[in-house]
């Protein structure tokens, strides 16, 4: 389990962080931004979108504790803290009776939330930006626990202050946090840039690097699509693991992501301004 609570608590005790409030959830939880080390940051990780993929939070923050690199780098940690409750605690999380209805619906009149991905409008987030909005093969015009896209490109708090704050400090790197897989991709539709760093970053990892086919509206398809420097998609975690994702899974992605925020720190600065 790792919940907003949870992060709120990790966030409070880490040194020489500075933390910035992007923005509010549906159900106005903070969306926190973690700047750590000197100067502007060219660097942007975010995790747990998804809402099932909540370990990726809890990643993120135990990277951010061993980092005491110089070079600046920003973390969001939790993009999606309405999902992420929702995963953890179930229909519990939610206060208001309609939208518990309403979500209890959406996910097939079941209490079980453990697979959920969306936010608390079940709107699956990384699908929500604006490339290719709508055209991936497993996109929802519907509701639903995963995959629906929104009424727009957009239409979600959450996905816009992910926007907002990328448009503002133009990072020449960014990565995306999901579970699982053990991959990296990299690319949208023909666009694939810095291809060796992409191959250093997979082999420090020990992940396979993939080029992206078939996905669309995600935030690394919008950055690659709107920006000239370096977007990948990080799938941690076992493959053939099951959700709820175990302590042994996490231990593994621990280990797969030791010194990888320093490294990704120099990655940027190596691609310099964009
Ligand atoms: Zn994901």
């Amino acid at each position: 389990m790792y919940t907003y609570s949870d992060l709120e608590k990790d966030i409070l005790s880490l040194k020489k962080t500075e933390r910035e409030i992007i923005g509010a959830s549906t159900l106005d939880k903070n969306i926190y931004a973690l700047h750590k080390g000197e100067g502007k940051s060219r660097v942007l990780i975010h995790g747990a979108i998804h809402a099932r993929e909540f370990l990726t939070a809890k990643l993120l923050i135990e990277l951010l504790k061993d980092y005491d690199g110089s070079l600046p780098l920003t973390v969001i940690p939790m993009v999606n803290p309405d999902g992420v409750d929702l995963c953890n605690l179930g229909l519990d999380s939610i206060y208001d009776k309609s939208r518990r209805d309403y979500l209890y619906s959406v996910n097939g009149k079941s209490s079980d939330f453990t697979l959920w991905k969306a936010n608390a409008n079940a709107v699956d987030l990384n699908v929500n930006f604006d490339a290719g909005f709508g055209k991936g093969k497993l996109n929802l015009t519907y509701p639903a626990p995963e995959n629906y896209i929104g009424e727009k490109p957009f239409s979600e708090r959450e996905s816009i202050a992910l926007k907002s704050i990328t448009e503002k400090n133009r990072y020449s790197l960014t990565v995306s946090y999901h579970s699982r897989g053990e991959v990296l991709y990299y690319g949208y539709e023909n666009i694939v840039r810095y291809k060796e760093q992409v191959n250093k970053i997979a082999d420090k990892l020990g992940y396979q690097p993939l080029l992206s086919k078939g996905s669309h509206g995600g935030y690394k398809d919008w950055y690659t699509l709107n920006f000239s420097g370096l977007g990948i998609t990080v799938e941690t975690g076992l493959d053939n693991a099951s959700y709820p994702l175990s302590d042994k899974v996490f231990e593994k992605m621990l280990k797969d992501n030791k010194d990888i925020l320093a490294f990704y720190a120099e990655t940027a600065s190596e691609i310099g301004k964009i």
